[in-house]
């Protein structure tokens, strides 16, 4: 194993960010090579965790020399965002400095231009330079993982459908109760490197990517940090890496993949109708009726009718609930997985900013 530092300069005098990389070599130069990374919204640290225990695992597999593939991991791959609290808050998901998503604007580029990332740095915010930098390092690979979190959050994943179904692999092995399947138009990062590789070939766009995977694994909730889960988690990340032929060991016999599997599309995303407290009525991991009573928002407390309820649109699975208790008008309640396209209008890409 070999740690080395990528060095990051900062927007200001005096500063620079580093992130540790640990790099494993592989034996057998056809095994598929890894990277993973975690925490690139600073402030979602279930994959920190389970990288922590998967790397103990990869050093005790290199000293036996069972590691096939090389292997790249990030545990912790925003040192900017991290640095980032707000009145003693840490936010993680935006850069306070350019108000953007720090897993959105990744450079939607073709493989064969993964050199030029790196080329003239100097040209970029610190942001952009770390983007520009994980992008790199990811497209050096053939699976790619970027372990990130929901606020609460039943185990799940974006995949693009590109990769499915042969990415059920992972969904088994990180027992994941629904995946979420994604059209690629978005400047996410797990979206940039499957853009380079459907582009790889020059006027021809490739639409199934057989062998590869890049996946945002959404790792249950932002308070899902422990060490039973992480224990648990990097035990699946290794079942998928013994499946994948990366370290040597039996093949695992997975579980079936008994999930919901459903297109962006069929995500009912649940807004509040007004602002107020929250009181919610069910949680996730239930499974819901059309017409059922989700919540109640109370935009006018103490008001004969000031209480207002939000009912299902559909049948589905709660997959996700904000932790907030305060709701301003049409912000984001739930996410619910259903069997029907929601008749929301959505725009390609991403479901939330
Ligand atoms: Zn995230």
């Amino acid at each position: 194993m070999e740690i080395s530092d990528i060095i990051i300069a900062g927007d200001t005098p005096g500063v620079e960010w580093r992130l540790p990389v640990f790099r494993f070599k592989g034996t057998k130069p056809e095994a598929p090579r890894t990277y993973i990374q975690a925490a690139l919204h600073a402030n979602e640290l279930p994959g920190t965790a389970l990288l922590h225990f998967l790397l103990e695992k990869l050093r005790q597999a290199d000293a036996e020399g069972a590691i096939l593939g090389d292997i790249t991991v990030i545990p912790q791959a925003n040192p900017i965002g991290s640095a980032q609290s707000h009145f003693g808050e840490l936010q993680g998901r935006f850069d306070l400095g350019s108000r953007t998503n720090f897993n959105r604007d990744f450079p939607l580029i073709s493989l064969g231009e993964r050199d030029g990332l790196l080329e003239d740095l100097d040209r970029y915010s610190a942001a952009d330079r770390l983007k520009r930098q994980l992008l790199h390092v990811a497209l050096g690979a053939e699976l790619v993982l970027d372990l990130h979190c929901d606020d609460e959050g039943l185990q799940y994943a974006y995949i693009d459908e590109a990769f499915w179904p042969e990415a059920t692999d992972l969904a088994a092995a990180l027992d994941m109760k629904a995946v979420f399947l994604s059209d690629g138009e978005s400047s996410a990062f797990e979206e940039a490197v499957a853009h380079a590789w459907k582009n790889e070939d020059e006027g021809r766009k490739k639409t199934t990517l057989p062998g590869r995977l890049s996946v945002t694994v959404e790792l249950r909730g932002t308070r899902d940090v422990c060490p039973e889960l992480a224990r648990k988690d990097a035990e699946g990340v290794w079942q998928f890496l013994l499946a994948r032929g990366v370290v040597a060991g039996a093949r695992p016999d997975l579980p079936v993949f008994a999930g919901k599997a459903v297109p962006l599309d069929n995500i009912e995303m649940i807004r509040a109708p007004q602002a107020g407290a929250i009181l919610f009525h069910r949680d996730i991991g239930e499974s819901v009726k059309a017409g059922d009573l989700l919540a109640t928002i109370l935009a006018n407390p103490g008001t004969p009718d000031g209480a207002l309820g939000v009912r299902a649109p559909q049948d589905g699975l709660i997959v996700t609930r904000v932790s907030t208790r305060f709701a301003r008008r049409r912000s984001d309640l739930m996410k619910i997985a259903c069997a029907e396209p929601s008749r929301a209008e959505r725009k390609p890409g991403t479901l939330e900013a």
